[in-house]
């Protein structure tokens, strides 16, 4: 037991040291607070075993690169949590000793404390918050933020406390400028804020792009009607020039508070500044007080985390996966970890450029991010010691599946299989043939797909539709059902929609939309078949050189045989729908966030029903944007422009009665 604890004790002070000292973490902050939750609660069972020098007794840390300040107000940290249960706990006591409570919920700012001090309404002094009772006096960087007022619009003596962020967008340049210059490039928005705001030379620290939200502000001096709850003083700041953040929210009790927490979820990321929770406080200033301190967080206040968006983890191996066109993309192999509420264990890498880039090694800590509908990717390696003994990885000179000699392709960073023949990259084609944005033969995964290809049935897509309901019972474990379901789905795809055939073919540069604006075009294979480039880049959307790409698929020698194939086969494309109407002719919708009723893809289909068009952007030239349950950057954008944003609701309604 004791050894646990001195162990924790020394893993989070080193962790701290590199977190607050050096603004370059070790360890994710989820992992972080794990090990404190097990200190904590190890130190609350033997309480004879605290030390004063225990991380649990302490906030943050002093460095010693700025001259300290005494404050003149203890900066306490934030007890936290990531679990909805543990909040209403800490609710019900309260309740129990000082009645029904209003809670204030604000999102909690990735960044670090601040505090400031104002005399008869002038800025003085700027301390962060160090280790709470003593900080660095960093008055000149702050004062390069324009977020932060040099002059209050009344004379008051106040103190106010807040979070310095950089914006993500800024942190992603300022990154991208470091990576130019070879200079150290920073794990996250948190730790670039930290680092840019205690430069030694101002005038650094004036070029980051810096900003500030105030949450707290105590006043020292005599002022009329001084705020009696949180949510008035919040007013007050704002009234004074301080800018605070708009997503603040008066609950009535725990229940509310939990709604707001479960709203930002996902919303959070649609944000430019990174939030890691939710901070809840208790609304009246009296409460408050009584309510007082532990030693190292405020009673009245506490902070839900949401889960990690960000951990750490240990990679594996890279493997090397082909793709439908023969692209080699290495892909992180993980020991699983938990992100954003699931399992995590497989990463991209995007492609082998990036490997040397972030110069990942087999064995190494590295960073994994994951923001919403994204799937997660390797961001950042530890630098320990360790990584620089590993060997270097290098990328593959040969097929990991059929060893052909890679090439690289004219101003490509990919590297390519060009063996028309290779096992894995006809396997994935295949895989793509049936996939849900293609044919959408459902019944048929990766590994019947390699099974087929294996016993010799399946050699191309078109192949699938030469197979009898025997083929799939020689697979293993399929028996006469689903060897029907899988027969049947395959058959059922003949007559599919024109635009998910164009978009099973693969055709270079031609994706889901391009293949629904071709079908709606032409209307019918032989007509896009014989089209030529002139046509094809006459259609919105295509240019010169996708209609020369199309115009070369369709004569390539391959593609004749195929198409001969295919209808020898009767596999013989529906027309597309004609418009009944034409309410929505000239309109074009976006949609964003989960709608309730269809999925998006459904909800194009209506609007190309009734003679609409759809797009992947909000512009100016946007008619509607049509947006679901945690609709995100689209909608913001949507707002800016002043484009109609329908519900789901309000859509419905337009296409009522007309179609299904
Ligand atoms: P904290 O960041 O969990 O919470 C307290 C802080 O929240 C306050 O000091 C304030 O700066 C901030 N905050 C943001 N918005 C706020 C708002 N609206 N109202 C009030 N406060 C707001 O606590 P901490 O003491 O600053 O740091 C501890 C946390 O830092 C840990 O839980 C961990 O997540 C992280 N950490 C990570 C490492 C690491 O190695 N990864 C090391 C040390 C600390």
């Amino acid at each position: 037991m004791l050894d646990r604890i001195n162990f924790l004790k020394d893993e989070i002070n080193k962790a701290n040291y590199k977190y607050y000292v050096e603004d370059n973490p070790s360890i994710s902050d989820y992992e972080y607070d794990k090990m404190y939750a097990e200190l904590k609660s190890l130190e609350e069972q033997n309480p004879l075993l605290i030390t004063p020098d225990s991380p649990t007794q302490r906030v943050g840390s002093v460095s010693e690169k700025f001259l300290p300040y005494k404050h003149k107000y203890r900066l306490y940290s934030l007890d936290n949590t990531y679990e909805y249960d543990v909040l209403e706990d800490w609710y019900k006591k309260i309740v129990k000793e000082y009645g029904e409570q209003k809670l204030v919920c604000e999102l909690k700012i990735d960044g670090l404390a601040i505090a400031l001090t104002y005399e008869k309404g002038i800025f003085v002094r700027g301390v962060t918050r160090g280790d709470g009772i003593t900080g660095e006096d960093i008055t000149n960087n702050l004062k390069t933020i324009k977020a932060i007022p040099l002059k209050l619009f009344e004379p008051v003596d106040v103190e106010v406390r807040g979070e310095i962020y950089m914006p993500k967008t800024s942190f992603e340049k300022l990154n991208e400028e470091n990576l130019a210059n070879g200079e150290k490039l920073f794990a996250n928005p948190r730790n670039a804020a930290a680092g840019s705001i205690r430069q030694l030379d101002s005038k650094i620290t004036a070029k980051r792009d810096l900003s500030m939200f105030c949450y707290t502000a105590i006043f020292t001096g005599t002022v009329n009607n001084l705020p009696k709850t949180h949510y008035e003083s919040i007013m007050y700041l704002k009234k004074l020039g301080f800018k605070t953040n708009p997503n603040i929210k008066l609950c009535d009790n725990a229940n509310e508070a939990i709604k707001y927490c479960q709203s930002w979820d996902e919303k959070r990321f649609s944000l430019d500044y990174a939030t890691d929770g939710v901070v809840i406080k208790v609304n009246d200033l009296l409460v408050q007080q009584e309510m007082g301190f532990t030693s190292r967080a405020p009673k009245w206040a506490t902070a839900f985390k949401f889960p990690p968006e960000e951990v750490t983890t240990t990679l594996i191996k890279i493997e090397e996966s082909v793709g439908k066109t023969g692209a080699i993309t290495p892909v992180a192999v993980l020991e699983p970890v938990l992100l954003g509420g699931s399992t995590v264990s497989r990463a991209s890498l995007h492609n082998f450029d990036e490997v040397g880039r972030l110069d990942v090694r087999i064995g190494d800590r590295v960073y994994i991010k994951k923001a919403a509908e994204i799937i997660p990717k390797v961001v950042k390696v530890i630098e320990d010691e360790e990584h620089f003994n590993r060997p270097q990885y290098l990328p593959p000179e040969y097929c990991p599946s059929c060893g052909a000699k890679l090439n690289t392709h004219d101003g490509e960073v990919n590297l390519y299989c060009d063996n028309p023949e290779c096992p894995a990259k006809v396997c994935a084609r295949i895989e793509f043939w049936v996939s849900k944005d293609a044919m959408d033969i459902d019944k048929v995964g990766p590994s019947v797909i390699e099974q087929l290809y294996n016993k010799g049935f399946i050699k191309s897509p078109v192949d699938l539709y030469k197979l009898s309901m025997q083929d799939f019972m020689q697979l293993d474990l399929v028996k006469e059902k689903s060897a029907f379901n899988m027969y049947t789905s395959i058959q059922n795809s003949k007559n599919n929609p024109l635009s998910r055939l164009i978009t099973a073919f693969s055709i270079k540069n031609v994706g889901k939309e391009t293949a629904n604006v071709l079908a709606g075009e032409f209307e019918t294979l032989e007509k896009l078949k014989s089209a030529d480039i002139e046509q094809l880049s006459k259609v919105e959307g295509i240019g010169e050189i996708i209609a020369q790409d199309i115009y070369e698929f369709f004569r390539n020698p391959e593609t004749i045989s195929m198409l001969e194939e295919l209808k020898t086969l009767n596999v013989e494309p529906a027309p597309p729908v004609k418009n009944v109407y034409d309410d929505f002719k000239g309109l074009t919708f976006v949609l964003t966030g989960t709608l309730q009723n269809m999925t998006r893809d459904e909800a194009s289909e209506k609007i190309k029903q009734m003679g609409g068009k759809t797009s992947s952007s909000v512009s100016k030239n946007t008619s509607y944007v049509l947006a679901g349950e945690n609709a995100g950057s689209k909608l913001d954008k949507a707002e800016k422009l002043g484009v109609i944003i329908l519900s789901e609701k309000d859509f419905l309604d337009m296409i009522k009665g007309k179609v299904l």
